[in-house]
């Protein structure tokens, strides 16, 4: 099938990189021309893992394009799909001018039938406002458009193969011709008729459930989701105080929770909360709307107020070690708001990292892959070569990042290059024996 991908960051980038990798035609669009150069010069603009291979290999066989021209990106196009971010305003709600401009744009520019799939994450009732746009914008022809919701539910870090191997595929229609192309594109996919570009000999042969809903339904599948995610989070964030208060395991409370089917260990884990460019602008996104439209969700009011405590949380317990920490060095561990990826948008390394310097810290940092985009947002920031360099010197160390190479350190050495040993595991990381056997002052999340 001929597919364009309006947006091409960590979502279009990753979603027209595997349509390609299992056999349409994609032409990838961005409105960032130096993205786009970047991507025509054959390198990526982000990191993920198993993604440059994918865009090499299909970039080399003529599936997949890039271009900064949207007429030229929809013409051979049946369905488009629109990536584009859909970031918070100041009072919570998601900014989605770009997703109607996108809109916009497309019904000017199109002259024959177009499916538009909404990709982005959008507050319900976005499609109601793509279709009118479509049909305002495209002359009033109505039957020229069809508009469908189909939720992204990949994760950063692992999202060639979240998108390859998803856990479901929800498609949001009204009309049934957009059921069929969508179930078409997704064929291959939904009966694994591809070879795996991830996995030499993989096992991965379920077929993947495809929930066909009405729009509406589909966007809040993605917004509800996203939400009971992070309430997950908080919820095990107020078990650690509660842990903390009578000397109780978060971790191994989490264990034994998460044995429950019903429950499940995922999404249990304490720590300093969560981030990204997903959960916390959602979850204040779903709050929005359902205010917009009449709820009152103070549920998720509450989930929001909990992370958004954490970071002070942590502060307080390096106050209570070091006393007074205006000239202090603070070591951080970790930049991205998660392992495996360079994104620190809504990072609580970075929140973490302003709370510090503003009360007089010299903080340094290392991260494996964020700190080109670190410093981007904070360039004042001092950047190590090796997590060694970070501890050299330091009053604490932050674990605020869970990579695996933190894991894997000669602590021994970290102990021995730092001017006290002192950590904050604010991803519970490390055992918590072992640390103090070895003599650090060991401070954890819950534990
Ligand atoms: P991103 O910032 O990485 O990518 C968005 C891209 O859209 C950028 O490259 C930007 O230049 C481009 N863009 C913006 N306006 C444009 C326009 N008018 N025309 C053409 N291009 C335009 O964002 P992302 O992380 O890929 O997220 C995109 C959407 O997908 C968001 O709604 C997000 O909530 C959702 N989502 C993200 C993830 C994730 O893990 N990042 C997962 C699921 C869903």
């Amino acid at each position: 099938m001929e597919i364009c991908i309006v947006g091409t960051g960590y979502v279009g980038l990753v979603t027209g990189a595997c349509l390609a990798e299992i056999g349409h035609r994609v032409v990838c669009v961005d409105d960032d021309r130096e993205k786009i150069a970047t991507l025509k010069r054959g390198e990526l603009p982000i990191f993920e893992p198993g993604l440059d291979n994918l865009v090499t290999r299909n970039r080399g066989a003529g599936r997949l394009s890039f271009t900064a021209d949207l007429k030229e990106g929809i013409e051979a196009a049946t369905v488009i799909f629109i990536c584009v971010g859909t970031p918070p305003l100041e009072d919570g709600d998601a900014d989605l001018s770009a997703v109607e401009q996108v809109a916009r744009r497309i019904g000017e520019l199109s002259s024959a039938y177009k499916l538009v799939v909404e990709k982005s994450t959008v507050p319900v009732q976005t499609g109601m406002w793509i279709e009118k746009t479509l049909k305002v914008y495209g002359g009033g022809v109505n039957e020229r458009f069809d508009v469908a919701s189909n939720p992204e539910f990949l994760r950063e870090g692992s999202a060639v193969e979240d998108f390859l191997h998803p856990d479901r595929i929800v498609v949001g229609v009204e009309h049934p011709r957009a059921e069929r192309l969508l179930r078409e594109l997704y064929e291959p996919i939904l009966h694994r008729a591809f070879t795996c570009p991830i996995h030499s000999k993989c096992e991965k042969v379920r077929p993947v459930p495809f929930l066909v809903t009405d729009i509406k339904s589909a966007e809040l599948i993605k917004h509800a989701s996203n939400s009971f995610l992070a309430t997950k989070i908080s919820f095990m964030n107020s078990v650690a105080d509660l842990c903390e208060l009578v000397g109780a395991d978060v971790e191994l409370v989490a264990e034994g929770m998460g044995l429950d089917r019903r429950i499940g260990r995922a999404f249990l884990n304490a720590g300093l909360g969560f981030g990204g460019f997903c959960f916390p602008k959602d979850l204040q996104a779903f709050v929005k709307i359902a205010e917009k439209c009449g709820y009152d969700f103070g549920l998720l009011r509450e989930v929001d107020r909990i992370n958004q405590a954490r970071i002070a949380q942590a502060i307080k317990k390096l106050k209570d070690q070091l006393w007074i920490l205006k000239e202090k060095v603070v070591g951080v561990w970790g930049l991205a708001f998660k392992p495996d990826t360079d994104d620190v948008r809504y990072s609580p390394a970075l929140a973490l990292i302003n709370r510090l310097l503003a009360e007089g810290v010299a903080v340094k940092a290392y991260d494996p892959k964020a700190m080109e985009r670190a410093l981007q947002q904070l360039p004042s920031l001092v950047c190590c070569q090796n997590p060694y360099e970070v501890a050299s010197g330091a009053d604490a160390l932050v674990v605020a990042t869970e990579w695996k190479e933190f894991a894997n350190l000669d602590l021994t050495r970290v102990k021995s290059l730092m001017r006290r040993p002192l950590i904050l595991d604010g991803r519970n990381l490390f055992d918590r024996q072992k640390m103090k056997a070895m003599g650090f002052e060991y401070l954890a999340i819950g534990r």
